[in-house]
């Protein structure tokens, strides 16, 4: 069985930075719901004109269209390839969606990777987070990391604010990932999928507890 998983986490927490090392490791398809409805809001399609209002607020984007994101993006991978789900399940009824699309089409979750991090360090990071952008794809990394500013500037990229990383929106985001989202790590628990990573320290760091997390010896 291929491996399965999801990326449980505050915004913030490190989630797109870790799936890098993930997929690479478990060479994993990756479907990552906020960064495809940031395409399509940017795109201009009916899914992102529907979306929009929602991100631009911290709010989730209405299940219905989610759902068929979800499903369409599943169908894009191959049945024997492994996925990771970042940004979605968000709320129970998406992880029940997922429970039977994932049936349907004879594949599992292996585990959830719940990333944990404080509400104080969550604000901080978000407030400091810049994506590099027109130097090949957008990578994250935090304005106070003279290195990776620098390396950025090399490349010919230029640092971004993701519009939704403003503090009236972070508070929102982190509100409805604390009743929406978190009630998911007792699901996951409870069918012994959870594996909590602590999600402070630099990157290397918790890509280390992530792996380790994940080992079979677990
Ligand atoms: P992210 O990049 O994962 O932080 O997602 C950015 C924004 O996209 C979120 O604040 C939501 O507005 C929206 N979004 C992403 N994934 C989902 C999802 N699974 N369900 C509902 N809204 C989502």
């Amino acid at each position: 069985m291929p491996v399965g998983l999801v990326l449980i986490g505050p915004p913030g927490a490190g989630k797109s930075t870790l799936t890098g090392a993930l997929l690479d490791r478990f060479h994993l398809a990756r479907i990552a719901t906020g960064e495809r409805l940031r395409a399509e809001i940017a795109a201009g399609s009916a899914l992102g004109r529907a979306a929009a209002r929602h991100v631009e607020r911290g709010e989730l984007v209405a299940d219905g269209l989610i759902d068929r994101l979800l499903r369409t993006s599943l169908d894009e991978i191959p049945a024997d390839t492994g996925f990771l789900l970042d940004g979605y399940p968000r709320n129970v009824h998406q992880a029940d969606v997922l429970d039977v699309v994932l049936r349907d089409t004879g594949r599992a979750l292996t585990a959830a990777l719940s990333l944990e991090l404080p509400d104080g360090e969550v604000v901080r990071r978000l407030g400091g987070r810049r994506e590099c952008r027109g130097a090949g794809a957008p990578w994250v990394l935090q304005v106070d990391d003279a290195a990776a500013v620098a390396r950025c500037r090399a490349a010919g990229g230029t640092l971004v604010q993701r519009d939704d990383d403003r503090p009236a929106v972070i508070r929102q985001r982190l509100a409805v990932y604390r009743a929406e989202t978190a009630p998911l790590l007792d699901r996951y628990r409870a069918a012994g999928l959870l594996r909590a990573v602590d999600a402070t320290g630099p990157p290397a760091e918790v890509e280390a507890r992530a792996f380790a997390a994940l080992s079979p010896a677990q």
